[in-house]
């Protein structure tokens, strides 16, 4: 009873979130959720309805805090298309809804009966906003947490990052001494095949799943992952879903027309 199905950034795409949990069934004993329930997609409240029904643990991403019209976010900052759909949701969402988007965490969680695992929707060090998409900033925000394993979304692209700490033997002023550095590689994350992640205080990982409702690799596929917290190993999995029924919501909904192209593509 380890199995955790982790998804993250649903975009309101209730066809792609059903057809993950479908795909996924039986496959897993607890459901986790890195954010960003709305935004974009058609169907905020069917979408956060079946996350409040499954998820053990969700966190508040950067769409649902704009959503939420919290102090600090400028909707202005959001390009034309993603404010259009910030504000059509706000009208739109329950109010049992909203105050479920209320008291998700903004800052980076710990999941029950877990250790050294941690969860939040952009980064560790800024968990609502950072895009983490380099080794460099992975490397930064390595320091700013102590698990072996971080569980990211926020980008839309499925990626592993490994933290790698050496120890080598260096000349010092008068003697040899010992010299600690980190590395951090950028590794792919391929689609049903299992990774060990081999954790250790001597490697860690930054693991991002990819977006359940738009997926930004040129994949339009849905994305989700698997962990076996007993084995520590992770399935990364691409489901087709019906995207013409997502997008003809949208239509009916009149939200812009480059959101719901892109969806067949994968940006
Ligand atoms: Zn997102």
């Amino acid at each position: 009873m380890s199995r955790v199905l982790i998804i993250s950034d649903i975009h309101a795409n209730l066809a792609a979130l059903e057809t993950v949990l479908n795909d996924a069934e039986g496959q897993y004993d607890a459901l986790w959720c890195l954010g960003d329930l709305v935004g974009y997609g058609p169907r905020p409240n069917e979408c956060i309805e079946l996350v409040r029904e499954r998820a053990e643990l969700c966190v508040m991403g950067n769409h649902d805090w704009a959503v939420l019209d919290k102090p600090g976010v400028n909707v202005e900052d959001f390009n034309p298309q993603a404010r259009h759909a910030v504000l059509w949701t706000r009208e739109q969402l329950s109010e049992e809804n909203r105050r479920y988007l209320e008291q998700l965490p903004c800052t980076p969680v710990h999941p029950p009966k877990t250790s050294e695992i941690l969860v939040t929707h952009a980064s560790p060090r800024e968990p609502v906003w950072e895009y983490i998409l380099t080794p460099s900033i992975a490397l930064e925000n390595f320091a700013a947490f102590d698990d072996l394993l971080c569980l990211v979304g926020h980008t839309h692209k499925p990626a592993i990052y490994r933290w790698r700490f050496f120890e080598s033997l260096v000349e010092g002023e008068d003697d040899h001494e010992m010299q600690g550095m980190a590395t951090v590689d950028y590794l792919q994350l391929p689609a049903q095949m299992a990774v060990h992640l081999e954790l250790s205080p001597m490697q860690r990982l930054i693991v991002n799943p990819g977006s359940v409702g738009q997926p930004r690799d040129n994949d339009p596929r849905a994305a989700y992952a698997i962990l076996d917290l007993e084995t520590m190993t992770l399935i990364h999995y691409r489901v087709s879903y019906p995207i013409e029924l997502t997008q003809s919501q949208m239509r009916e909904a009149r939200l812009p027309k480059r959101l719901i192209d892109r969806l067949s593509f994968g940006w």
